[in-house]
C-alpha cells in the first residue's frame, strides 16, 4: 500500500514525499482511511508506530486552506508531545500552506493571542493552557471539525478528566473525534460515551510482540550507592550515541547530572520542575544533537520522538510495569537499533521477572554480578 492508495491531496502526497515517507506504517493504513471518511475513533496505540503523522497526514488532507477558522485540535498532556505534533503536522502541511500552532503553557499569552488572530488551521494545545484561552474568549473553536486526543490515558493520569470533559463540551457543532491511548482507563471509556459517535475501536498494539529491534540489558548492583560507579564504567563501554537516564524523583535527576557531569560532557537534565521555556531548550538540544546524556524523569517517557537515542538507561527501576515499556520505547524506534539498560538491585528482581515474562523477552545479564 502507498499513500496514493488514500486519494489524499496531492500537496499533502509532495510534503510526505519531500519528507521521505515512501509508505504507510500499519497504523496509519487503518486509521487515515477512517479519519478521511470522518469516523469517530478510538484506537489503542503505541508511539514509535507513526501514530503523529497517522492523525496529522488525514487533517491537513481535510484543512481547507480558504477558510483561516482552526478546523483541527490537537490536545495533548506535555508541551514536548504538543512540540512534536505542531512539526509533524507543519511538515506534511507545508506544501498545501495549512498553518499549524501549538499554544503551550508557560509562554507569553499575548503572543500567542497575536498568533491566533493571524490565522491558524490547525491548533496543538495542552490542556490547561487551552482552557485558559477559552476562558478568556481568546479562542474560537466554532469551526474545529476534527478534534483529536492523544496520550488520553496520560492526561487522565494527570488529572486532566474534567479538563477533558469541559473541552470536549465546548465543541457544540458536528465534528469528529479521535481519541488514542496506550491503555483504556474506565474513565476514557466513559468520556467516549459522552462524547463521540458510535466510535470505530481499533487496537493498534493488541498480541504484536515489543520491537526486536529493542534489546534488554540489566546490570545487577549491590545496592543503589554502587550504581553510580557501575553507570559510569556502562556508559564508558556502551559509548552510545545519544542516551536518556531515567530516574524516579526531580532530585535524583539532578544530582545523578550533578555527579555525571564531572565524568562526561554534553550532560543535561529534564523534569516537570523546570520551567517551561527551559523544558523546550532542553527538549530542543536533545533533538538536535546538542546534548549526548539526559537525565530525566518519565517525563521523557512517553510520546517523545527522540530518534536519535541509541541507549536508554533505567538508573532506578521504574515503580510500575508499564512504564518500563514507556521508557524502552524512546530508543529503538523507526526500525533502528536500540538498548534499553536497567541497572537492579536484588530487591527488583521478582518484578524484573514479571515484566520479562509481560514482554515474552529474554534479557541479557551484564557486568559482574554480586
Ligand atoms: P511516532 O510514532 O509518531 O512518534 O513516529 C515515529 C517515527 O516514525 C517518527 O520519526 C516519524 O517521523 C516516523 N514516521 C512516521 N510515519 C512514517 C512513514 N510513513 N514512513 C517513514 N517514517 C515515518
Amino acid at each position: 500500500m502507498t499513500f496514493e492508495t488514500f486519494d489524499l491531496d496531492p500537496l499533502v502526497l509532495d510534503s510526505l514525499r519531500d519528507m521521505g515517507y515512501e509508505k504507510p506504517t500499519p497504523v496509519q493504513e487503518k486509521s487515515i482511511p477512517l479519519v478521511i471518511e470522518g469516523k469517530d475513533l478510538i484506537a489503542l496505540a503505541e508511539t514509535g508506530s507513526g501514530k503523529t503523522a497517522a492523525c496529522a497526514i488525514p487533517v491537513c488532507h481535510k484543512v481547507d486552506t480558504s477558510d483561516s477558522h482552526i478546523q483541527a485540535l490537537i490536545v495533548v498532556p506535555t508541551r514536548e508531545l504538543a512540540l512534536q505534533y505542531a512539526t509533524e503536522s507543519q511538515k506534511i502541511g507545508r506544501e498545501k500552506g495549512v498553518k499549524v500552532f501549538a499554544i503551550l503553557g508557560g509562554e507569553d499569552m499575548d503572543l500567542q493571542r497575536a498568533k491566533l488572530k493571524g490565522g491558524v488551521h490547525v491548533l496543538v494545545a495542552t490542556p490547561g493552557r487551552l482552557i485558559d484561552f477559552i476562558y478568556a474568549r481568546a479562542i474560537n473553536l466554532t469551526r474545529v471539525e476534527t478534534l483529536i486526543l492523544d496520550e488520553a490515558d496520560q492526561m487522565l493520569g494527570m488529572g486532566f478528566y474534567e479538563d477533558l470533559e469541559f473541552i470536549m463540551g465546548c465543541l457544540i457543532q458536528e465534528h469528529q473525534t479521535m481519541l488514542f491511548s496506550a491503555t483504556m482507563p474506565q474513565e476514557i471509556k466513559k468520556i467516549a460515551e459522552n462524547h463521540m459517535k458510535n466510535p470505530v475501536e481499533l487496537s493498534l498494539i493488541g498480541g504484536r510482540p515489543a520491537p526486536t529491534q529493542l534489546s534488554h540489558k540489566l546490570v545487577l548492583c549491590r545496592d543503589n550507592q554502587a550504581k553510580l560507579s557501575q553507570l559510569a564504567v556502562l556508559l564508558k563501554e556502551l559509548n552510545p550515541g545519544q542516551c536518556l537516564i531515567f530516574t524516579n524523583s526531580r532530585r535524583e535527576v539532578e544530582s545523578l547530572c550533578r555527579d555525571l557531569k564531572k565524568k562526561f560532557s554534553a550532560v543535561d537534565f529534564l523534569h516537570g520542575g523546570l520551567e517551561q521555556g527551559v523544558r523546550s531548550i532542553i527538549t530542543g538540544k536533545f533533538l538536535r544533537g546538542k546534548i549526548r546524556f539526559l537525565v530525566a524523569t518519565d517525563v521523557a517517557a512517553r510520546g517523545l520522538d527522540f530518534s536519535g537515542v541509541t541507549h536508554v538507561v533505567n538508573f532506578h527501576f521504574p515503580r510500575e510495569q508499564e512504564t518500563y515499556m514507556h521508557r524502552a520505547g524512546r530508543t529503538g524506534r523507526s526500525g533502528r537499533k536500540g538498548t534499553c539498560v536497567t541497572l537492579v538491585t536484588r530487591r527488583d528482581l521478582k518484578t524484573v521477572d514479571q515484566i520479562f515474562k509481560k514482554l515474552k523477552q529474554k534479557p541479557e545479564w551484564i557486568g559482574k554480578s554480586f
